[in-house]
């Protein structure tokens, strides 16, 4: 077991150990939203060396007034476009938006801990 993180108000630590071993459940799956600020998106397009409107075009879905990552077709779900299924993780990871490099600690979880946990083996119950 690696380091156990911990976040206020959570009722659950994460050991990020297991993300070795998982290969990357919270990026494929069940269809969901990621969402993007516009710094985000500059950043994003900027680690892809291509320009702002290219990037929109190409990688992302607008709803709504926001933007949100596209999916692909993945087994019986889907996945997130930047999830490298051969190296079995993220082709952005330095890149990636902050919904991602807060997994599993968002709020909608403090409540629904039934639900991270099916989906992040990394999850220790307090
Ligand atoms: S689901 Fe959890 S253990 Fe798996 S890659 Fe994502 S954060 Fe890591
Ligand atoms: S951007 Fe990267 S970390 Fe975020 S869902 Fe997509 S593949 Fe996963």
């Amino acid at each position: 077991m690696g380091e156990l993180i911990t976040q206020e108000g959570f009722p659950y630590s994460f050991d990020s150990s297991a993300c070795s071993e998982c290969k990357g459940r919270c990026c494929i799956g069940e269809s969901g939203y990621i969402w993007l600020n516009p710094k985000e998106i500059t950043r994003l397009a900027e680690k892809l060396n291509i320009n702002r409107d290219e990037f929109i075009n190409k990688y992302l879905l607008k709803i709504g007034y926001r933007y949100s990552i596209k999916e692909l077709v993945f087994n019986d779900g889907f996945k997130c476009i930047f999830f490298d299924t051969k190296k079995q993780m993220c082709s952005v990871y330095e890149a990636r938006p902050a919904q991602c490099r807060t997994f599993p600690f968002w709020d909608y979880f403090k409540n629904n801990i039934r639900e991270v946990e099916k989906e992040c083996p990394g999850i220790c119950k307090l």
